[in-house]
């Protein structure tokens, strides 16, 4: 067994190991067993990160790790970060630096930094919050049973980060966080360079997963009984395996696959959507009617700035095609508000194109600098005070537009897949729509994973409440 009662590492007594100066070279040997280390992983950010989390999971488990649910019980804590913005960012090393005392108490403690913020601070993380033991690049999560065994092993500090464009292994470790529903990478990295975006740096070029592989794990998941799958990738419509609208016929194959009842994709960019994308969800019967289909900005001098590689008229247009196709389907986006040099006009363009199109409903932020992007080299010169109005501008359209779209399916009947009981009342059921709106009705614990149908009585910017029928 490991000698727990050791020092905690000290930054400046402990080697930091690198790929360069000799982690490539440790392999685990014999007798190296870790049955009783209990791993604890905070999640931050998008539902790529909850897919790492998941993956990363199953192989420690694998591997002869434990999952603990509890922080204080846990002999290693990782943290799957999210860089995205700089809000999530300083949250996350304040969430780190506050396990000081925990690390004080329980020397042995190993704390792993992983995901976007990992691979964007690299060694700085451990500068930035001495008590991380382990930097874990996005690229390098499959290594991570190694490096936990080899930092609680040797006493040292590791820094991986060497395979941001490397392609994940193609390993199927079983865990999951749902029992119905599961969350399937298609590919990572993205080639877009959004202006204010971090990913690309982060998450290395875009790989695309052969179609087989996906294919093999979707119809695996199936064999365990899972209903509803979500294809995952930074842009799903780029998915590319070396023929012609690849993403297209990769749907066409999911749906072939008995017990699987929805699928849903996330993200489509605007500049690679397309009208033959709208038929597919019309004609694939499992796939569900709902676009998530990012705007950030109504003003085309905006749209340019953020390299986003579309205009207005043409989101306008997709969007016009999309309604056309599927006139029941719900259309979702996301918004930043006070990019820099954003005038009130542009701003206006901006509302004035969700009040237009009507979203169902929108993740909207305030701009915030990621060094190394090229919207960095901008002056950031939107006071936070102009953000600020201009969010609360926002999300009050946004909240009236959500409510009157809601309004239209009172008296209607909607499927719903029951996913939980209601956290505040337990004589509640809460459910997803097709059109992934949240609908709550009387019901019991037996209907989770079932799908229902219900009659919507009244409504909310947020949910829909009805009664099975
Ligand atoms: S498409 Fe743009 S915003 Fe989305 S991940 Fe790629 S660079 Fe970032």
């Amino acid at each position: 067994m490991l000698n727990n009662k050791k020092s905690p590492p000290n930054p400046k007594q402990s080697k930091i190991l690198s790929p360069k100066n000799g982690l490539d070279n440790f392999r685990l040997g014999f007798g190296m067993t870790s049955k009783c280390t209990r791993i604890y992983i905070r999640t931050f950010g998008c539902q790529m990160n909850v897919r790492d989390s998941e993956f990363v999971s199953g192989l420690l488990i694998d591997n002869g790790f434990r999952l603990s649910g509890s922080i204080e019980e846990a002999d290693v804590i990782l943290f799957n970060s999210c860089s995205v913005r700089k809000h999530a960012e300083d949250r996350l090393f304040s969430n780190i630096t506050y396990l000081k005392k925990l690390k004080k108490k329980r020397p042995g403690l190993i704390i792993g930094l992983m995901g976007c913020t990992a691979q964007a601070y690299k060694g700085e993380a451990i500068t930035r919050s001495p008590v991380i033991d382990i930097v874990c690049g996005t690229g390098n999560e499959a290594d991570l049973p190694r490096l936990i065994k080899y930092a609680r092993r040797k006493k040292l500090r590791i820094i991986a980060t060497d395979k941001v464009d490397a392609k994940r292994p193609e390993l199927y470790p079983e865990y999951r966080e749902h029992e119905f529903k599961a969350l399937v990478s298609i590919g990572e990295g993205c080639d877009n360079f959004c202006s204010y975006c971090i990913v690309p740096y982060v998450r290395g070029r875009e790989r695309s997963r052969d179609a087989k592989d996906i294919i093999r794990e979707v119809k695996s998941l199936a064999g365990r009984g899972f209903k509803e799958i979500t294809l995952l990738g930074q842009n799903v419509n780029s998915y590319k395996t070396g023929g012609d609208r690849d993403f297209i016929k990769l749907l066409g194959a999911v749906n072939k696959i008995d017990g699987i009842e929805r699928i849903r994709f996330m993200t489509s960019h605007p500049k690679d959507a397309h009208t033959e994308l709208f038929i597919a969800m019309r004609d694939l019967q499992k796939v569900c009617e709902h676009l998530h289909l990012p705007l950030q900005a109504g003003s085309d001098r905006i749209l340019k700035l953020m390299n986003r590689k579309y205009t207005a008229k043409k989101y306008l247009k997709l969007v016009e095609s999309y309604k056309k196709i599927l006139p029941s389907g719900s259309i979702t986006t996301d918004v930043i508000v006070g990019f820099p040099s954003e005038t009130d006009s542009d701003f206006k363009r901006t509302c004035d194109i969700m009040k237009d199109i009507g979203f169902d409903s929108a993740y909207t932020f305030k701009y915030s600098l990621r060094l190394k992007t090229a919207s960095s080299k901008l002056t950031d010169d939107v006071s936070a005070k102009t953000k600020a109005e201009r969010l609360d501008i926002i999300m009050k359209i946004q909240r009236g537009i959500s409510e009157g779209r809601n309004m239209k399916l009172v008296s209607k009947s909607v499927e719903a897949l029951v996913e939980d009981v209601n956290k505040k009342d337990v004589t509640l059921m809460s459910g997803r729509t097709r059109t992934n709106k949240q609908v709550i009705f009387k019901g019991d614990k037996s209907l989770v994973g079932t799908l229902v149908d219900v009659e919507v009585q009244s409504v909310t910017p947020y949910s829909l409440k009805g009664r099975m029928v």
